[in-house]
């Protein structure tokens, strides 16, 4: 099984945790990846069968705590990845699960008409190693059709839009005296923990909605198996295929030498005196986030994110690196600039569903 779409990690999560815990009830010891990758084959989680109550109920009702076979299905995924979380179920708190609602209920409603097709639930754990996972669910002639999107109770409870979108813009750069990198994604009044959700649950959806369109190789293929980049339209404006390294590139590597060294939350590459030179180069490509640069799934999904964000929303997008407190680089939104200008055609066709 390949790295799901996404998997955003709490750095402060990783490092308290110890490894390879044997779990009661998992089919796998703690450390066994082999028993894991057979155990994840054809496991219930990913079978349309096993939503089929969960399908059958309006998409907003399609939240809870995860059933059982999915906690155990990412529990093998975690013992696959060498990941040390041993998840569990969650149920929410009142006050945690009406901002859920709320950040659902406020997205535009073409939005779920888009992904209510697709999305089997949005199910909560404690201990996911991680914000955001999504993963593919298959139908009866194994075509990856639908997904689940995993979120952590635990991770959500304490958050607020700009402060998570600060730690997370500055997770690839290590950190260095007098350099400061500050997001803005939501208005002081309404920089708040459901308004952190819908942004964290936008990415998640951008990754339900890429489910069988076509718009990025499907992420349970290698870069090898890839045989025509140009049967996925949004992905061909950006990547290219190795399928000798068994790799993606993207298009703009030779002028973007950062892009590569870019890792999210498992430990920076990056120095914080390279916060300027990477949004330099950042902004001669059509990634709209520097996260977006790491791989065809997440440029989609915080294309997508953007896009519904920014343009349907009209809600704030920018990234401010200051240093010795002077601002010294700036990006926003690219939604109306020639350089997002055909990846912001095409995800206006997908929006009314003509793509
Ligand atoms: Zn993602």
């Amino acid at each position: 099984m390949k790295l799901a779409g996404c998997l955003a990690v709490a750095a402060m999560l990783v490092v308290q945790m110890p490894l390879a815990q044997d779990v009661p009830g998992l089919p796998c010891a703690g450390a066994d990846k082999e028993c894991a990758q057979q155990a994840m084959k054809s496991h219930a989680a990913t079978r349309i069968a096993t939503w089929a109550a969960a399908l059958s109920l309006p998409v907003a009702e399609r939240i809870g705590p995860a059933p059982p076979q999915l906690v155990e299905y990412i529990n093998l995924d975690n013992i696959l990845n060498g990941y040390p979380e041993r998840p569990r179920a969650a149920t929410l708190d009142a006050g945690l699960l009406a901002d859920v609602r709320g950040a659902m209920t406020d997205l535009p409603a073409e939005i779920w008409k888009l992904v209510g097709d697709r999305l089997v639930g949005v199910y909560f754990v404690e201990g996911l190693g991680g914000t955001g996972y999504t993963d593919y669910v298959f139908d009866a002639q194994g075509r990856p059709t639908r997904g689940f999107v995993v979120l952590d109770a635990a991770v959500l409870a304490p958050q607020r839009a700009n402060a998570w979108a600060t730690w997370k813009e500055n997770t690839p750069f290590a950190p260095g005296a007098g350099y400061r990198l500050e997001a803005r994604i939501e208005a002081d009044g309404n920089d708040n923990r459901r308004n952190a959700i819908q942004y964290i649950l936008l990415h998640e959806l951008g990754h339900v909605l890429s489910i069988g369109a076509d718009i990025h190789p499907p992420w349970n293929l290698a870069p090898k198996e890839i045989d025509s980049a140009a049967r996925y339209p949004f992905f061909d404006l950006s990547w290219t295929v190795d399928r000798a390294a068994d790799k993606y590139g993207s298009r703009f590597d030779a002028h973007f030498p950062q892009r590569t060294s870019t890792v999210y939350y498992f430990g920076a590459k990056l120095a914080a005196a390279d916060m300027e030179a990477t949004y330099a180069s950042l902004k001669s490509t059509n990634f709209p986030s520097l996260y977006a640069a790491t791989a065809p799934a997440d440029d989609f999904a915080e294309s997508f994110a953007s896009y519904v964000h920014v343009v349907l929303m009209r809600r704030p997008w920018q990234i401010t690196i200051r240093h010795q407190g002077k601002p010294v680089a700036s990006l926003r939104a690219c939604w109306g600039e020639p350089r997002c200008a055909e990846k912001q055609e095409l995800l206006e066709r997908l929006v009314k569903r003509a793509y």
